[in-house]
């Protein structure tokens, strides 16, 4: 089988981090695509006729968007939360996105990191 995933580090907390999904839809996924629409069209072909080829782009824009919010998940940060997609958009948001996981994830590997080098000022750490 074809190794699909993509070795990379995260820009915020240079954690090495694996990309599952491409940004376009592949090959494979143009043939299931294709697949998918005539197997539909083939049992719906007493209902609708050759109209159920017209079920081609429905089946393709599912895909697409299914795969994009897969992709968009993907490319985010699963240990400081960083989005590289707001990043570029909207940095102010995408700032206020990572101090959101943080404070949802308060035992991230990030924040230990952290704390482990800067234990000496915890005093100042308030609750
Ligand atoms: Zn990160």
């Amino acid at each position: 089988m074809k190794k699909t995933t993509r070795d990379c580090f995260c820009a915020l907390c240079r954690s090495p981090r694996k990309l599952r999904y491409s940004r376009y839809l592949t090959t494979l996924h143009y043939g299931q695509i294709m697949v998918l629409a005539l197997v539909f069209t083939a049992a719906a072909f007493p209902f609708f006729g050759w109209k159920g080829v017209g079920s081609l782009p429905l089946i393709w824009a599912l895909f697409e968007s299914i795969h994009k919010s897969l992709y968009r998940k993907d490319l985010t940060c699963p240990y400081c939360g960083f989005d590289p997609k707001w990043y570029k958009k909207d940095v102010k948001f995408a700032r206020q996105k990572v101090e959101e996981f943080l404070k949802q994830n308060p035992d991230s590997p990030v924040l230990r990191r952290v704390e482990s080098s800067s234990s000496e000022n915890s005093s100042s750490r308030s609750n």
